[in-house]
Parts: structure tokens; C-alpha cells; sequence
């Protein structure tokens, strides 16, 4: 058997960086930018301007009263020079005045009959925000190699740049296999049970930042899923099958992998999710997925999402990983790392997990209850009360 950290070493060997392409700001959020940096076109801010409302004048002229020859404010016309013994009027973000280099703020001033009296002696510079006080036109602006945020958005638009170029989605087929599976919203009959996998890894590949294809469900026909494995590798940078991957009588993923391309089966040490198919059809890489939804959805987790990432130029999952510390024994298999389904708290001297309830691969109802995949070692066959082991959240605490 493999482990984890092998299993996933293989799956990332040769992952093909995806294309860039350009997009606009609205559409950016979320988004791998493609280049290291932007060169910024301009200066932002843009010209020297004040951080308050108040007084725009010279300090040098020390704390005399001053006549008041005019307004700045922003977006409005251009203000009147200031000259010895003059101040302008002015608002947050209006431009400097000429010949000014200090603002007094509002609070600090006292203005009548069209003089403004000072409370304190002005000190030369202050609350003038310079031209380039944040990024100089020409300056190589760094773009993390992260999804970009609503702050990175910001950033780009007060350089006045539209469109960047970014990581194209990878494509993602999904086909779920199985006589016994039907459509959410339709009834079901003798053995039926709904397909939960299609449609959850679905949300799970949007999740990584990828964008999903969803193939017709096929039955458990050699014929029929060949035709689809052959429509998704066509159509996709990844094809993702769930079901049908085992050794039953009815299973024919792997044959139909082997026929098309090249496959390698691997039993890999983790609960839930011991077998995984990997291979290539034509181009593209496929995997195969245990049935059980659990299994599915938390192999997706450990081996999918950092291939996805990986294809943008990621490295990991982007999940947290924190100690966590259980006060109960729930047993798992002790010869595979398990990925057991718990509630994170945060208590008053750390983090504290208690089981989401069954830890069967079935069970979807404690997988969706649990913020985070508690990570027990190989060779224990259970938690042991009082010791804290690593979690990794699944999202945010609630
Ligand atoms: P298999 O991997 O095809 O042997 O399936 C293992 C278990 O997962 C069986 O109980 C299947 O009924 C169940 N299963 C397979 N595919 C799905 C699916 N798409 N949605 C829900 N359960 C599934
Ligand atoms: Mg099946």
C-alpha cells in the first residue's frame, strides 16, 4: 500500500501548468494571476493630496493667520496657487493646492471673515499625502501567487488597470457509474439510491477554483462508460470517475482505463478511500474514485484538490492545519492513516474535536456536519483521550 504522501507525490508529478488568460476585475476574484507582477502604469495616489479636511497652506509661514483664497476638493476644478500669508480651503483627497505643503485640519482652525486662525504651529508636511505614496508609476507591483482577493481586485483598479491575466479554470469531467443510481428529484425504485456524488463533486471541484463538465451517468456497461471515459478525456484537462473503481463483478473502470490508455491501480493507505485508480487517456489524466461518498468526497479532498490547484500554479490544499485535542477513543483501522470527520471548537486553551458522529464511508450526514478531517496516524486503532493529533478544516469555524 501507498502512502498518503506518496500516493500524492504521483499524482502531481506532471501536472501540466494551465494556459493564462485575460480577464476583467469582475471576474478576477478568486482568480490565479498569471505573471509575478504588474508594472504599475501610474503613481497611486495619482498626484499629492490631502488626508483631511482642513487647510491647505505653507508651514513655513508658521502659525500668522491667513487669508483664505479659494477650495480644493476632489474631482473639482483646479484650486488657486497659494502665495506667503494664503491658505485654501480643502477636502479628504482634493489635490495640493501649488505652492502648499501642510494641511491643517478643520479641527485645528478657526476660520472668519474670510481668515483662518491657526490653534498650533503647522508642521511641514503633515497630513499631505505625495504622489506614489503607495505604488510608483513604473514600480514592479508583486501579485501572489494566491487566488486573488477583493483587496488585490482594489489594488489593480486604483492603478487603472481593467484586466489581468490569470490561470485559466481547469476543466473538470465528472461521471459517476452505477446501475442503482438515479437523479436527485426523480423517485426511486427497487435498490435505487440517489447519485450524491455527481452533484457534490461538482461543488467540490468549484471549490478548488476549478470549473466542472458533468458527464451523462453511465450504467455498469464496459461500452457505455468507455464511450464517456472517451468524451470526457476529450473535453477535459482532468476526468474524475466515481464508482465501479473496486474488484466486484460489476466493476469496469480500470478495464476500461487500460483499454484506452494506461492505468495504475494503488491501494493507499488512508481512511476512508483505500482504492484509487490513476491513469492517463490520451492526455488527459483520470481518476477513479471509491463509490462510497465519503470515501469520494475526502479522496477528492487529499488527492484532487491539490492536482487542481497544482494545474494553477497552487502548491497544497490552502487548508489550515491545527492541533486539535479529543477526549474521546473513536477507532479506526490501524494499519491506514485515518481522516476521521469531527467538529473543531475553539476552547479556552486551544482547539477541541469531538466525532461528527459514524465514521463509516457511506455516511455522508457526519461529513457534512464536520469542519475538519482529523488526521490519525497509522498503527493506533483508535484516539487516544486527551492527546491532540492534526486536523485539517475544511472551511471556517463556525
Ligand atoms: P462502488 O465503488 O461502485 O462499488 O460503490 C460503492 C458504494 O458506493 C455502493 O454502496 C454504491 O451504491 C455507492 N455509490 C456509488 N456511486 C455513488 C454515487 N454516485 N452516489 C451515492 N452513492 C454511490
Ligand atoms: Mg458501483
Amino acid at each position: 500500500m501507498l502512502t498518503v504522501d506518496e500516493a500524492l507525490a504521483r499524482l502531481l508529478d506532471g501536472v501540466r501548468l494551465a494556459d493564462g488568460e485575460e480577464v476583467g476585475l469582475a471576474a478576477a476574484l478568486g482568480r490565479v494571476p498569471a505573471e509575478p507582477h504588474v508594472a504599475a502604469p501610474i503613481d497611486v495616489p495619482p498626484f499629492a493630496n490631502s488626508a483631511m479636511d482642513g487647510y491647505a497652506l505653507r508651514a513655513a509661514d508658521g502659525g500668522t493667520p491667513r487669508r483664505v483664497v479659494g477650495e480644493s476638493r476632489a474631482g473639482g476644478p483646479r484650486a488657486a496657487a497659494v502665495e506667503p500669508g494664503t491658505a485654501v480651503r480643502i477636502m479628504t483627497g482634493a489635490p495640493m493646492p501649488d505652492g502648499t505643503d501642510t494641511v491643517v485640519p478643520i479641527e485645528e482652525a478657526e476660520e472668519r471673515a474670510g481668515m483662518v486662525t491657526l490653534a498650533t504651529t503647522p508642521s511641514p508636511g503633515a497630513h499631505r499625502r505625495p504622489a506614489g505614496l503607495d505604488v510608483r508609476r513604473g514600480e514592479l507591483v508583486p501579485l501572489p501567487r494566491s487566488p486573488i482577493t477583493p483587496s488585490g481586485i482594489g489594488l489593480l483598479a486604483a492603478m487603472g488597470i481593467a484586466r489581468i491575466e490569470v490561470r485559466r479554470r481547469p476543466r473538470v469531467a465528472i461521471l459517476s457509474t452505477g446501475d442503482e443510481l438515479r437523479d436527485p428529484g426523480s423517485s426511486l425504485g427497487h435498490g435505487e439510491i440517489y447519485d450524491a456524488n455527481a452533484p457534490a463533486l461538482a461543488a467540490a471541484v468549484i471549490e478548488a477554483g476549478a470549473e466542472p463538465i458533468m458527464l451523462e451517468r453511465a450504467r455498469d456497461e464496459p461500452d457505455l462508460i468507455e464511450a464517456r471515459v472517451r468524451e470526457g478525456a476529450d473535453q477535459a484537462d482532468l476526468l474524475i470517475v466515481s464508482g465501479g473503481v473496486s474488484v466486484g463483478d460489476h466493476d469496469h473502470v480500470r478495464g476500461v482505463i487500460e483499454r484506452l490508455g494506461a492505468l495504475d491501480f494503488w491501494r493507499i493507505a488512508v481512511q476512508p478511500g483505500k482504492p484509487l485508480a490513476f491513469g492517463r487517456v490520451g492526455e488527459t489524466p483520470v481518476i477513479g474514485l471509491p463509490g462510497n461518498p465519503v470515501s469520494a468526497l475526502v479522496t477528492f479532498e487529499l488527492f484532487v484538490r491539490p492536482m487542481l490547484r497544482a494545474m494553477v500554479g497552487l502548491t497544497g490544499d490552502g487548508r489550515l492545519r491545527v492541533p486539535v485535542r479529543v477526549s474521546e477513543a473513536i477507532s479506526k483501522d490501524p494499519a491506514r492513516r485515518a481522516y476521521l470527520r469531527v467538529l473543531v471548537e475553539r476552547d479556552f486553551d486551544g482547539y477541541r474535536g469531538t466525532s461528527a458522529g459514524g465514521q463509516g464511508s457511506s455516511q455522508l450526514l457526519p461529513l457534512a456536519s464536520a469542519n475538519a478531517l482529523l488526521i490519525v496516524p497509522e498503527g493506533v486503532p483508535a484516539t487516544e483521550p486527551g492527546r491532540s493529533y492534526e486536523a485539517l478544516l475544511l472551511g471556517g469555524m463556525t
